[in-house]
């Protein structure tokens, strides 16, 4: 038998593996830029390994530019997949690093700019999405609105609109459009988040978008199974992504960002980036209507 030489993996301590705070100060326009983080999030732009997991699969990712979305799009097409990411127009600076590294793993890397928020355009994105991929097959609806206020009062109805638009609506849309061209063996990933089962009390309007999220992905798991379509959730702790810092978190949460949990930092993007791949990979064909936390010890589930 031919002996198969295997690298041997260091161990790594999750404890110090990445920054841990203090945070300088820094805010920047919504809805932020990777680029431009201090210090930069990890995304696995150096790190992440493919071993052909999810070969010949076409991927739309929503919020694919950066944070989550970026991390998924990177492990995605280094396991095989051709990725479209959809994003805001202010962002291209860091999706064309997105396109850039998906493309120089052979793979499709399609940049869709335009405002989740309308529902013209969701349509859009989805169609354009099956059209220049050949198809679709997984469904990452990723992109969220978070912006704190510490009173409901200071919530106006134009904000807990675009939240409601952003957070609920978006995916609304793009599963409606998607479900058309999703054969069986396709899935969908919704991003959910601690703040669906532990809510912060500046975060009144984006936390029960979280639970509406946790709570669609049950739903049409039940609805799609007899379709031999999985839906799942992913619920990040507090990940260091330009939500954050363009308005997600007050500058005193900020500086002190991920220390309440007991590993005692924010996690990195890319510390997520295995998990979209697990929960769209074939082998994973008995888990639907689930949510895989990574949390850094604290949160649900
Ligand atoms: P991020 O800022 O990197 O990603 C959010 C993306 O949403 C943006 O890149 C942007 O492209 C997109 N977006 C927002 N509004 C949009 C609109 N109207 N049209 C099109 N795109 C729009 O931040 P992230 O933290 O990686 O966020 C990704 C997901 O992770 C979100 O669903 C968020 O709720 C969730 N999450 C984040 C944390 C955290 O601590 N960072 C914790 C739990 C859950
Ligand atoms: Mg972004």
């Amino acid at each position: 038998m031919a002996e198969q030489k295997m690298a041997e993996q260091n161990l790594v301590d999750p404890v110090t593996r990445f920054p841990k705070p203090p945070f300088k100060k820094q805010s920047q326009p919504w809805p932020g830029l990777a680029g431009k983080m201090e210090p930069p999030p990890d995304h696995g732009e150096t790190s992440y390994k493919g071993s052909g997991r999810l070969a010949g699969r076409k991927a739309l990712i929503t919020g694919g530019d950066s944070g989550m979305g970026r991390a998924a799009a990177i492990a995605y097409a280094r396991e095989g997949a051709d990725v479209a990411i959809n994003y805001l127009p202010a962002e291209e600076p860091d999706a064309q690093d997105v396109i850039a590294l998906i493309k120089k793993e052979g793979r499709i890397g399609l940049a869709i700019p335009g405002d989740l928020k309308d529902e013209a355009f969701c349509k859009k994105l989805v169609e354009q999405a099956v059209q220049d991929l050949g198809g679709l097959d997984i469904v990452v609806c990723n992109a969220a609105r978070q912006q704190t206020r510490a009173s409901i009062l200071d919530v106006s109805s134009e904000d807990f609109d675009a939240t409601m638009k952003t957070n609920i609506y978006a995916p609304f849309w793009i599963i409606k459009a998607a479900l058309p061209h999703l054969k069986p063996g396709s899935c969908i990933i919704g991003t959910t988040s601690e703040q669906a089962y532990d809510p912060s009390p500046d975060l009144y309007d984006y936390a029960q978008t979280k639970a509406a999220t946790m709570n669609y992905v049950k739903s049409l798991a039940k609805q799609f199974a007899s379709k031999g379509i999985r839906v799942n959730g992913v619920a990040p702790g507090p990940i260091w992504t330009p939500l954050q810092v363009s308005g997600g978190a007050t500058m005193e949460k900020l500086e002190k960002f991920g220390g309440m949990t007991p590993l005692g930092r924010p996690g990195q993007p890319a510390e997520l980036a295995s998990i979209y791949v697990q929960l769209a990979a074939a082998d994973a064909s008995y888990a639907t209507g689930q949510v895989y936390g990574s949390a850094g010890g604290s949160g649900q589930p």
